[in-house]
């Protein structure tokens, strides 16, 4: 009679890990592609006015009409095509959620943000992958004949894509939503720091989502805020997904305030900017290892010594970079997110020293 219950738990849950990070104490944090400058004081205590003339006895409003509003209104958009939620993490899962059940099918590809391979076998779909090219370009003529032939009800791709840096262009995705009956979402979660601009096809492209979040260009990864936008009919759907009041009072307040200060992000983010070309000029000319471009806060690196051992030896430098090297395709591989000045400097010196000096061969 007595079955472990543990066996009711759903076997495509089973299967999965849980999302982790190493907790790990450091003096330079590059392994999360976060804004290595804190918002300006000026706005924080804006911020923590406004929510001090809050009712913190009282619900929000329902289905975050406001911020919608404010969101809308910086994009030229509708309220009405605008979702909001805890992180772009949770708009991503709602649309995930509404579209996705065993016997339909997701594309996506490979290396990407892992979570969508994660929650598509959660769902029961069943995810097919479209591997990068060899310099990690989205190989468009692959994700053509998957898409069409493959009738996938949900493709996403990331754009700049995490951990590569690499985008799509323009006209590719154009192409690929002409040859789809199914959604493509687009995650931009680091649209800031590239010349990216897919907003005006979703007026051209019923089938087109685009997600964003707050995490990164907009230093708030500690608000968690993230939004999407679609066409209003699939935002109506997507609503009935997302659960009543998912978005919490204080980041809503937070998110409206950070979204009018837009601009005094920005020298942040042109820093930032700087700081990427600045690294890829001075990884590329380090004979030992390979980098590729990004339009992204982070580069991806290929060392040609052992990427565990270097990974090993920048953490005893209380240095966290980020291990990517259990991707698909990135066997050996690193990820560094763009610090500051310093701490960009930094790395450089400690990778110059630990290259050229103690670099082992790879072990296998
Ligand atoms: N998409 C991508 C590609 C990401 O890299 C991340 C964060 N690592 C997210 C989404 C999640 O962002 P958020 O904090 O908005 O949930």
């Amino acid at each position: 009679m007595l079955t472990d219950p543990i066996s009711l738990v759903k076997e495509p849950v089973r299967r999965q890990k849980v999302y982790t990070l190493p907790r790990i104490d450091y003096d330079i944090k590059v392994n999360q592609n976060e804004n290595p400058y804190d918002l300006p004081d000026a706005v924080k205590h804006e911020i923590l006015a406004a929510l001090g003339d809050r009712e913190w006895n009282r619900y929000p409003r329902l289905g975050s009409g406001e911020l919608r509003g404010k969101i809308a209104g910086a994009l030229g958009r509708t309220p009405e095509e605008v979702m909001v939620g805890n992180g772009s993490n949770e708009v991503l899962l709602a649309v995930m959620n509404a579209l996705l059940q065993p016997g339909r099918k997701l594309v996506t590809i490979e290396p990407t943000f892992t979570l969508y391979k994660h929650y598509g076998e959660i769902l029961g779909a069943e995810v097919i992958t479209v591997p990068l090219s060899n310099e990690f370009d989205f190989q468009i003529d692959l994700l053509k004949r998957a898409v069409a032939k493959l009738d996938a009800t949900l493709t996403i791709l990331c754009s700049p894509n995490n951990p590569t840096g690499s985008v799509i262009r323009e006209e590719d995705l154009r192409e690929l939503l002409e040859a789809t009956a199914g959604y493509i979402l687009v995650d931009e979660a680091y649209l800031d720091f590239s010349d990216q601009d897919f907003l005006p096809l979703l007026e051209v492209y019923p089938n087109l989502i685009l997600t964003r979040t707050f995490s990164k260009a907009f230093a708030f990864a500690f608000g968690r805020f993230g939004y999407g936008i679609a066409r209003p009919e699939l935002v109506e759907e997507i609503y009935k997904v997302l659960l009543p009041y998912n978005l919490g009072g204080f980041t809503e307040v937070a998110a409206g305030i950070l979204l009018r200060q837009r601009a005094r992000m920005q020298p942040a983010i042109d820093r930032i900017i700087g700081q990427r070309d600045w690294l890829y000029g001075e990884l590329k000319n380090l004979l030992e290892l390979e980098v590729y471009p990004s339009q992204a806060n982070f580069l991806l690196i290929k060392p040609s010594c052992d990427s565990n051992w270097l990974y090993q030896q920048f953490l005893d430098r209380r240095i966290l970079l980020r291990d990517v090297s259990y991707y698909p395709g990135l066997g050996n591989h690193l990820r560094i997110t763009v610090g500051t000045e310093g701490e960009n400097r930094q790395v450089i010196r400690h990778l110059t020293d630990l290259l050229s000096e103690n670099g082992r061969p790879i072990e296998n």
